[in-house]
C-alpha cells in the first residue's frame, strides 16, 4: 500500500477557519432569522477597479485574435510587468531591485508554502506569533517540525511572542535562527514595523547569516510616510531577504491570482561543506520547472494596477478600508476596549473585554451581537485574548457591525 506523508498528520485538525465556519453555520442553522455580519476571514468584498477590468477584457479580446494570440508565456512573468513592477515597486522607493529578481505567481500563499523548497530541513527556523497560519503548517508538512503540543507550538519551531509591550514587532531573538518569517503590515495584528526595527533585523541576519521571508502582502495599506513598504528600503537587505507581494489585497485580486516574489541575485545559502550557493537560481528553476506562468490577460490586468488611473482607483480602494478599519477603531474605543493596528493595515487587533479567551469572546459576539471575527488564539498561542475583526467588508455592514459590538460589549 502506497505510504503517506505522515508529516500531514502533525497539523491540528480543528484549524481555525473550517472550525468558524462550523460554529457560524451552527449558529446560522440554530438562528435562521438572525442576519450575521462577517468580519472573520481576509477576503477583500469590494469590485475590481475599471482600469484593471478593461485591460484584463482588452488581453482576452488579443487571445481570440491569432495574431495576437499567446500560448505559454516566461514562466517569471512577462517583462513587461516584471519592468513596471521594478521601476514602481522598488526603484520609486529607493529599493535597489531588478526586473529579473522579480518572479510572477499566482499568490504569496503558495510561494511562502513552496520556498521551503529551496532550503534544507536542518535550518533553525522563527515565527512570530501569533502569526499568518501558512508559514508554520508548510513547515509542519516539509517535515521541518516535531509534534505539536496543547497550546499548538510545534517542537523545533523558534516562536516569537508579540504583544502589546514590544508593539507587535518580534524582537531579534538571543539564539541563532536560519530563517525568519516577518509579516509588515501584520495579519492578524495589523501593525507595522519602522525602519529602525527592521534595520535591526536585517543586521541580525547579516551577521547570522540567516535570511528573512518577508511577507508584504498589505504594503498598500501603509499610510505612515515613515513606514518602509519594502524590506529592501533597508541598506544590506539585498543580501539577507527574499519579499512576497500580491494584487490580492492591493488591488482586489483575491479571486484573480496574481502575486510576486523578490529573490535578489546577491542572496546567497551555503551547502553542508560550507560552499555559497546564490538563491535565485535555485528558485529558478524551481519556479520554471514547477509552475507554468500566470495567464496572460490577468499579467495585463495587473500591469494596469500601476497606470494612473490604475494607481488612483486602486488608492480609492484602499482608502475605502483603511476609512472602515477607522470606524472600526474609533468604535471600539469608544467603548473603552483597548484597540491595535487598524491605521497601516485593513486589520484592528482587539483586546477581549474582561478574562474572557478568544473563543469565549467568540461565541459571545456571535451569539449576541450576530458578529463573526476570528479568536486570536487561532494565530498562535500568544493570540490568546484578542480578537481580530477586519475591514473588508461594505460601509453598510462595519457601520452596523460597530453599533453592535457597542450594544453588546459597552457597559
Ligand atoms: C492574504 C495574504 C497573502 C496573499 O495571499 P495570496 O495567495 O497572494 O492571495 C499573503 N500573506 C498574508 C499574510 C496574507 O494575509
Amino acid at each position: 500500500m502506497a505510504r503517506i506523508n505522515e508529516d500531514y498528520r502533525k497539523l491540528k485538525a480543528g484549524y481555525l477557519f473550517p472550525e468558524i465556519g462550523r460554529r457560524v453555520t451552527k449558529f446560522c442553522a440554530d438562528n435562521p432569522q438572525a442576519k450575521v455580519i462577517r468580519l472573520g476571514i481576509g477576503d477583500v468584498t469590494e469590485a475590481l477597479p475599471p482600469a484593471i477590468v478593461a485591460a484584463w477584457h482588452k488581453a482576452v479580446d488579443e487571445m481570440g485574435v491569432r495574431s495576437s494570440f499567446r500560448g505559454y508565456g516566461p514562466e517569471q512573468g512577462y517583462d513587461f510587468l516584471r519592468n513596471t513592477i521594478a521601476a514602481k515597486d522598488f526603484a520609486s522607493r529607493g529599493a535597489p531591485i531588478e526586473a529579473d529578481e522579480i518572479f510572477i505567481s499566482d499568490g504569496s500563499k503558495c510561494d511562502t508554502g513552496n520556498i521551503l523548497e529551496i532550503f534544507g530541513n536542518d535550518n533553525k527556523v522563527a515565527i512570530a506569533d501569533p502569526v499568518y497560519p501558512v508559514y508554520v503548517d508548510t513547515n509542519v508538512m516539509a517535515g521541518r517540525t516535531g509534534a505539536a503540543d496543547e497550546q499548538g507550538r510545534y517542537a523545533g519551531l523558534v516562536y516569537i511572542p508579540t504583544n502589546a509591550e514590544n508593539q507587535f514587532v518580534p524582537p531579534v531573538p538571543t539564539e541563532h535562527v536560519d530563517l525568519i518569517y516577518l509579516c509588515f503590515p501584520n495579519n492578524p495584528t495589523g501593525t507595522v514595523a519602522t525602519r529602525e526595527q527592521l534595520t535591526k533585523w536585517v543586521e541580525y541576519a547579516r551577521a547570522h547569516k540567516s535570511v528573512i521571508l518577508f511577507d508584504a502582502a498589505y504594503e498598500a495599506f501603509i499610510t505612515d510616510p515613515s513606514i518602509p513598504h519594502s524590506i529592501y528600503e533597508i541598506p544590506g537587505a539585498r543580501e539577507v531577504a527574499i519579499e512576497f507581494r500580491s494584487f490580492s489585497k492591493t488591488a482586489g485580486f483575491t479571486g484573480v491570482r496574481c502575486a510576486y516574489t523578490v529573490v535578489p541575485k546577491s542572496l546567497v545559502g551555503s551547502t553542508s561543506t560550507g560552499e555559497q550557493v546564490p538563491l535565485h537560481g535555485l528558485w529558478n528553476r524551481r519556479h520554471t520547472t514547477k509552475f507554468n506562468g500566470v495567464s496572460y490577460p490577468v499579467q495585463r490586468a495587473a500591469e494596469a494596477a500601476y497606470s494612473e488611473e490604475g494607481q488612483r482607483q486602486v488608492r480609492e480602494l484602499i482608502a475605502f478600508y483603511l476609512a472602515n478599519a477607522r470606524l472600526i477603531r474609533e468604535g471600539l474605543e469608544k467603548i473603552g476596549v483597548q484597540v491595535f493596528g487598524g491605521v497601516n493595515a485593513p486589520y484592528v487587533w482587539v483586546k477581549t473585554p474582561g478574562r474572557e479567551t478568544s473563543w469565549e469572546f467568540f461565541d459571545r459576539l456571535l451569539r449576541e451581537a450576530h458578529l463573526v471575527g476570528t479568536p486570536g488564539s487561532g494565530f498562535g498561542a500568544s493570540g490568546e485574548g484578542y480578537f481580530r475583526l477586519s475591514a473588508f467588508n461594505s460601509r453598510e455592514n462595519v457601520e452596523e457591525a460597530v453599533r453592535r459590538f457597542q450594544k453588546v460589549v459597552g457597559h
